[in-house]
């Protein structure tokens, strides 16, 4: 018992943080880009490899994801709520995918806000979902509330 309160005070610590942090960030101008990319997400260690002939180092081999586009740009992809989706779900590594995203200045690293699958000329929204709750996640896991099986959905985003 005593184990909860100390787990729901450090809850309600990182929430008050998470608020305070928000507000300063509501009063400064933007500092990011979105934008939308196309292509498919792969390791950065193996891309590097088939695209350059460069090998990374064995430990690296699944240490970074990156967007790769038709012609052969590597943009990495920061982890995250979002991004971590495509570490733990490879099914998400072998899809034609557009990823809207968020650039920052003076960094490579681009923030994923939304997963799209392009397939047969159609767009889909990506998430996961519980059948029996209801509710979105964004990555391949037990379910939130009541630790069941997920499947990963796919939303027609009409044109
Ligand atoms: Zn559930």
């Amino acid at each position: 018992m005593k184990h909860h309160w100390l787990a729901w005070v450090a809850c309600a610590a990182t929430a008050l943080a998470g608020g305070a942090s928000a507000v300063w960030q509501g009063e400064e101008q933007p500092r990011y880009q979105v934008e939308s990319l196309r292509g498919r997400v792969v390791w950065a260690s193996e891309a590097m490899r088939r695209l350059h002939g460069v090998e990374s180092d064995a430990d690296a081999a699944e240490w970074l994801i990156v967007l790769e586009t038709p012609s052969g740009e590597l943009h990495p992809l920061v982890k995250d709520a979002r991004g971590r989706a495509f570490y733990k779900d490879e099914r998400l590594r072998q899809m034609d995918l557009e990823l809207l995203v968020r650039r920052y200045p003076g960094t490579p690293l681009l923030k994923v806000i939304r997963v799209y699958r392009l397939r047969d000329g159609a767009k889909y929204e990506l998430d996961y979902w519980c059948d029996v709750c209801a509710i979105t996640m964004y990555e391949l896991k037990e379910c939130e509330c009541c630790q069941g099986p997920i499947r990963l959905r796919e939303t027609l985003v009409k044109p």
